[in-house]
């Protein structure tokens, strides 16, 4: 059935945790089932990272041997740039879908600008690719005594369906599975973005040589478990489907813009004349 075969999905499976990570493993393994994977993942952890594109270093390239003893590739740069590396040319084959995950930790509401998971498929639709975040609700238990088993098969079966329906383009999905055994998971929602509450606080501390440095500490988020958000679907035992897409034009505030005026011929002021930094709006027309 060599012609089936060709026709199998060509699945670039990366993550943020690093290239070692058992989320990344057990989703490269549920992928293999649907179609044919590669496995581009950055060599160190990037949870936070955030969405990144390496400009000012070169980026390397290493083979890496999984735990099934299986080859991945994995670079020094973001998840993100691995994502701009596979898609680039660094596969020769062209690739389908990128799936990002599994993270040890869930990406909900503000989280995903922040988040390495969601960000690497992000960076696949800027390249025309459709993307898939998963991530599951871990809490602050440690990634290597996270069983990966069920949300392996709920990230195997959004992406079957996934390519079964086709991504509008530009279109990526933000996938929360929550941390409970499979026969408590309640079914699939799909989501918006809720409210996540961050309870980061600055700690200060002094280094031996006498010198302050700051720490980013604090509490684990929490967020509003209102219905219909992601936050609420997971506090509910459902796993959350939450569209995104790139255009963070706020529409709304574009309407209330329109109360500002702004003539057409708007002239830039002339006299006194304009300094760096001052707080310009002499954006002339041309
Ligand atoms: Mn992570």
């Amino acid at each position: 059935m060599k012609t089936n075969e060709t026709k199998r999905p060509h699945i670039l499976v990366t993550n943020d945790d690093g290239v070692a990570a058992p989320g990344l493993l057990a989703l490269a393994q549920a992928m293999r089932q649907v179609g044919d994977v590669s496995i581009v993942a950055p060599d160190r952890n990037w949870s936070g990272g955030g969405h990144v594109k390496t400009l000012n270093r070169p980026l390397r390239v290493q083979e890496f041997t999984l735990d099934d003893d299986s080859t991945a590739l994995c670079s020094d740069g973001a998840p993100s740039d691995c994502v701009a590396l596979a898609l680039l040319g660094l596969l020769p084959r062209k690739v389908d879908l990128v799936v990002s995950g599994i993270n040890s930790m869930a990406n909900l509401g503000h989280d995903v600008t922040y988040s390495g998971t969601v960000t690497a498929a992000m960076e696949a639709i800027i390249w025309g690719i459709p993307g898939i975040a998963v991530s599951l609700d871990g809490a602050q238990r440690h990634e290597t005594e996270m069983d990966y088993t069920t949300a392996a098969r709920i990230a195997r079966l959004i992406v079957r369906r996934a390519l079964q329906h086709k991504l509008s383009k530009g279109i990526l999905l933000n996938v929360n599975v929550p941390y409970l055994p499979a026969n408590e998971i309640r079914g699939i929602l799909n989501t918006r973005q809720g409210l996540r509450v961050y309870r980061d606080r600055l700690d200060k501390r002094q280094d031996p040589r006498g010198r302050d440095y700051y720490w980013i500490g604090g509490d684990f988020p929490t967020g509003k478990p209102e219905k219909g958000t992601d936050i609420g679907a997971l506090a509910e035992g459902y796993v959350s489907i939450t569209p995104l897409q790139l255009d963070l034009t706020a529409y709304p505030a574009l309407a209330g813009l329109q109360n500002w005026h702004w003539q057409p011929a708007e002239p830039a002021p002339l006299s006194p004349p304009i300094i760096a930094n001052a707080a310009s709006t002499a954006l002339a027309p041309a």
